[in-house]
């Protein structure tokens, strides 16, 4: 799912987004399976993989171009 960039008590944090994986078949968890807690793949309790990835949204712009 995709996190938009927010702030919270100050901080920026970009727009990312999170992979929440199943421990037990390796499935990627939806918004639907992270609310229930329960992999609807497998049947088992999802908890345990967390991968979050930050999406670069600014280019800064480059240098000279001559
Ligand atoms: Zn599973």
């Amino acid at each position: 799912m995709i996190i938009e960039a927010k702030e919270i008590n100050g901080i920026i944090i970009p727009k990312h987004e999170v992979h929440l994986e199943c421990a037990e078949c390796g499935m990627e968890v939806d918004a639907e399976e992270y609310k229930s807690g329960t992999c609807s793949d497998c049947g088992a309790a999802w908890n345990g993989k967390k991968h979050t990835a930050i999406h670069v949204t600014s280019v800064p712009a480059s240098g000279a171009t001559s």
